[in-house]
């Protein structure tokens, strides 16, 4: 018997829907991918940004064929890693903490070419079906169909009310998640009232492959190493209202305000790119799961980008699912019954909630007041000390939670 008569169907195609989607692919699975703009159109939008990669989700991307098939200049290893705040502001390389090692300790990756690389590996992949569609409607039981399957209407197909029966639909439709809120799955939202301003700057000394990170008055700051020995990309996050001003302010105003508050960093530095600003409102789903239905990567769980794990999550996501999916093919079960979901949902809660509370109460501690800030200052130098510290990187890594 078929595992899945109905097809295993994804709605988005950002980072998440594309990852999945080749990962699935890979395990065997004919797969339908709806993205609501041409393929054409969508990277454009995502010209500044960089993620960056654990080791966890580095090994799964090079699985995938992704990683070998990047440009040359789009990945830059990271060997160093400083966490400094206010404090040291007369010798910013000063750290709270710091780790050092010969092997990359995590990857950025310039997002333009994570997604077009993952569009050209779909294309060549004839598994995956991809259609431009908007999915506005999710129906956890279709009528013809019983229990066996759940319907996605679109609002493209305005002329009939077609009904795509699915054997399981992911979702990887991102923080408004348009099939979440169909399913009526409610979300906990916390807004601290800030953005996230990325940009890309030259450096006056080379990076050396160090990742940076400061926690300022306006909140916390990075630079994280690109190709090009001089150049980083920066991502500052702040109020509403700073980032405002700082977007609409001229380049010398810019740079002005960058430098005083990272305390000339690299001695100092220049904007090569346009800003860019992103808000930040962490939340996450009450469940991943609902009849036939999983939200996976920022549909599921968007956190403060302070610590860069947002995408690393989603591969979490990505990485339990295939192998609920495979062990539900072995055991002759049908993909997207119930109990694989519960499963799924249940795999997925620790290292959800570990990195939302982290990252919550990092972004807490660090931007509210002086003296709260030079509190969780003095107990990030504590955790320098050794065996905190290895835990901190067996965290960051993503090597602490068990994936398949
Ligand atoms: C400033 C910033 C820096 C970050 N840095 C890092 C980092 O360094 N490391 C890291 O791990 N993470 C980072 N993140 C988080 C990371 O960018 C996100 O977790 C990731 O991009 C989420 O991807 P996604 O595919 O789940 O969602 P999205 O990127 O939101 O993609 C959703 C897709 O679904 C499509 N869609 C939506 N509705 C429909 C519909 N109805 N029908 C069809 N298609 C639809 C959209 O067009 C879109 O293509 C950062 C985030 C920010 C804001």
């Amino acid at each position: 018997m078929d595992s899945a008569p109905y097809g295993i169907h994804i709605v988005g195609g950002g980072l998440s829907g594309y990852a999945a989607a080749l990962a699935l692919a890979g395990h065997g699975e004919n797969l339908t991918l709806y993205e609501r703009t041409a393929p054409q159109t969508a990277p454009k939008t995502d010209a500044i940004r960089t993620t960056t990669i654990n080791a966890v989700s580095y090994q799964f991307l090079q699985n995938l064929g992704v990683i070998d098939a990047l440009p040359a200049d789009a990945i830059s290893p990271i060997r160093r890693i400083i966490v400094s705040d206010d404090s040291t502001a007369q010798q910013p390389l000063d750290p709270l903490m710091e780790w050092h090692h010969d092997q990359p300790l995590a990857w950025v990756i310039k997002n333009n070419d994570l997604i077009n690389t993952m569009a050209d590996l779909i294309k060549k992949t004839p598994a995956i079906s991809r259609r431009t569609a908007t999915i506005t409607g999710y129906h956890p039981q279709h009528t013809d169909l019983g229990a066996v399957a759940a319907g996605l209407t679109s609002a493209d197909d305005t002329t009939t009310d077609i009904c795509v029966p699915a054997s399981l639909i992911i979702a990887a439709d991102g923080r408004t998640s348009p099939l979440r809120q169909a399913a009526a799955i409610q979300t906990i939202s916390r807004d601290p009232k800030q953005s996230a301003i990325v940009a890309t700057l030259t450096l006056d000394a080379p990076h050396e492959a160090t990742a940076w990170q400061k926690f300022v008055k306006t909140g916390p700051m990075a630079l994280m190493p690109l190709s090009q020995p001089f150049d980083a990309a920066l991502v500052w996050s702040m109020t509403n209202d700073h980032a405002t001003r700082l977007i609409e302010a001229d380049d010398a105003t810019f740079m002005h305000a960058f430098n005083t508050a990272s305390g000339q960093i690299f001695g100092g530095a220049h904007a090569i790119s346009p800003r860019q600003s992103f808000p930040i409102i962490p939340q996450h789903a009450r469940t991943p799961i609902a009849r036939r239905l999983v939200l996976i990567g920022d549909a599921a769980h968007s956190i403060h980008p302070l610590a860069g794990q947002g995408y690393n999550l989603a591969i979490g996501d990505i990485m339990e699912l295939a192998g609920q999916i495979s062990r539900t093919k072995t055991l002759g079960m049908d993909i997207g019954n119930a109990a694989m979901l519960k499963a799924y949902a249940r795999a997925r809660c620790p290292e959800i909630a570990m990195m939302t509370l982290a990252t919550d109460g990092l972004n807490w501690l660090f931007s509210s007041g002086k003296k709260r800030r030079r509190l969780a200052g003095i107990g990030m130098s504590l955790a320098n000390f050794p065996p905190l510290k290895a835990l901190a990187e067996r965290v960051a890594s993503g090597r602490i939670f068990h994936r398949h």
